[in-house]
């Protein structure tokens, strides 16, 4: 349910009023905040499932796993971590300034606007709004307007778990992000398409407002001629036809070594049957394309690609499913290598051998996340030093943004800033400096009148 264009500036301002009023700093607010989110997230976990499954078809398992369970361990490294995260760090004095006594004090930034996309409508609203709330801050959460049942599960909720005194969660589509986006927040975190981000960090530059921005791109996976074919077709697959391909860290095309291509395709074509079956629209473990438009326009890629359907290839509008697919034969310049494919649509491109996937991939935008399949540690250090991208797995796909020790962000146009575990208490802090001196001694050294003498002493001191 929209929250309503006219109440979003008493909103902005009361959450402003109350950090003023330093409510959400304390540790022990922060703590119980983020067990509230917890408890949220257990309690209203058959309202959200119900949600994520009326919107976009979200298999139960999928969703407890890659929206609900990932933000709750994330909430468990930061109430496990958070009095070591705030504690002021040390910093090193030279010699000219002692005694003295350097600090770096971790503040939260103050109001922090969170916008959401639909694809993990739970996780990538709720995981950064627990991020700014354990760096002490107040924070606006919006979700995406693709995924409405989810938008008000979540609205709800957090008005039934939350402290709305300083948690906000406004419904609505552009116009309501736009109003929002025309207030000062002291942080803006946007997830989404590069787009909008782009809306963002120009409506953000009207009040200098620092952004992190949580984009897309196309991801791609080099397989290797050492690869184990086997592995790699079952991780590659999972990565991919997880939420029917909506996944901004899902593999986008594979560039293969010759060698393995036909093996790869086979394996491929056998695990997608071992995973939904020979009909997957039968299948309950396989998502449904978030709205017609998108249905659409995966459709439309299917029909302007030159390559050849090795697996899949079906579509039914009523339902919004399109069938795990495989495409062979595609040429760098066919329309499914354009922009991010964002749905379950497989391209296979041939290489003859990693110098020349690391030159494409090289070449391209730097994407989200890069995938290799190779067993020799020279050949994935060869793929990892020739290109750059967000994050990488080897011999895996998606899983690494479930590893809280690892910052989670992109590079260049896939993005700026990162977050989780401690990257995400960091991303909505303010690291201050503060540097204190006792008053006794205070010796005329680096008072004028300067003299030679005294520039000797100085510099022998620095
Ligand atoms: P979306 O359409 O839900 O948009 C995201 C948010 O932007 C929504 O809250 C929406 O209200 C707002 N919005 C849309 N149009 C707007 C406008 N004109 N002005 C102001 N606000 C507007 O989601 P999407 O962009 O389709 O999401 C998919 C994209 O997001 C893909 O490119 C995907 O790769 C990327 N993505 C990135 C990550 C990541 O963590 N890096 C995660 C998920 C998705």
């Amino acid at each position: 349910m929209k929250t309503g264009l006219d109440a979003v500036a008493p909103a902005v301002a009361s959450l402003r009023a109350t950090f003023d009023d330093g409510l959400t700093r304390p540790l022990d607010w922060r703590r119980e905040q983020l067990r509230a989110m917890q408890r949220l997230l257990i309690e209203g976990e058959p309202e959200l499932l119900g949600a994520m499954q009326s919107d976009m078809g979200k298999p139960a398992v999928e969703a407890r796993l890659t929206d609900l369970s990932i933000v709750n361990a994330e909430i468990d490294v930061m109430l496990r971590h958070l009095e070591r995260w705030a504690r002021p760090e040390r910093a090193g004095v030279p010699l000219v300034q002692q005694p003295g006594h350097a600090t770096i004090v971790h503040e939260p930034l103050g109001v922090a606007l969170v916008i959401a996309p639909w694809n993990y409508p739970v996780h990538l609203l709720l995981l950064p709004m627990a991020a700014a709330i354990c760096a002490g801050n107040c924070v606006v959460g919006k979700p995406s307007e693709l995924t409405p049942k989810t938008s008000t599960a979540i609205a709800n909720l957090a008005r039934r778990y939350l402290d709305t005194r300083a948690v906000l969660v406004v419904e609505g589509g552009p116009e309501e992000t736009q109003e929002l986006l025309r207030h000062r927040f002291d942080t803006i975190f946007y997830t989404g398409n590069g787009k909008v981000g782009r809306i963002v960090m120009e409506a953000a530059a009207q009040h200098l407002t620092p952004v992190t921005l949580e984009l897309g791109g196309k991801s791609p996976v080099l397989v290797a001629a050492d690869a184990d074919v086997d592995t790699a077709a079952r991780r590659i697959a999972w990565g991919k036809y997880l939420n029917a391909g909506q996944t901004c860290v899902a593999p986008d095309y594979v560039l293969v070594h010759e060698r393995l291509e036909t093996a790869l395709v086979d394996k491929l074509r056998d695990v997608v049957r071992s995973f939904y079956g020979s009909d997957p629209r039968q299948s309950p473990d396989y998502a449904r394309i978030v709205n017609e438009r998108h249905f659409d326009r995966l459709c439309g890629l299917l029909a302007a690609t030159s390559g050849h359907v090795a697996v899949g290839g079906e579509s039914t509008r009523s339902e919004r499913y399109i069938a795990p697919t495989v495409l062979t034969g595609i040429h760098p310049d066919d329309p499914v290598m354009e922009d991010e494919i964002f749905g379950p649509i497989l391209p296979i491109l041939s290489v003859r051998g990693m110098v020349e996937a690391v030159r494409f991939v090289a070449s391209r935008p730097k994407p989200l996340a890069l995938y290799v399949f190779a067993s020799a540690r020279e050949t994935v250090d060869q793929v990892l030093q020739g290109t750059t991208s967000g994050g990488v797995g080897v011999n895996c796909t998606v899983v690494q943004v479930a590893i809280p020790g690892l910052p989670f962000g992109g590079v260049g146009p896939s993005g700026m800033g990162a977050y989780h575990g401690r990257q995400g208490f960091e991303t909505f802090s303010h690291r201050r400096a503060v540097f204190s001196k006792p008053t006794r001694p205070d010796p005329p050294v680096q008072y004028p009148p300067y003299s030679k003498v005294k520039e000797w002493v100085l510099k022998k001191l620095m």
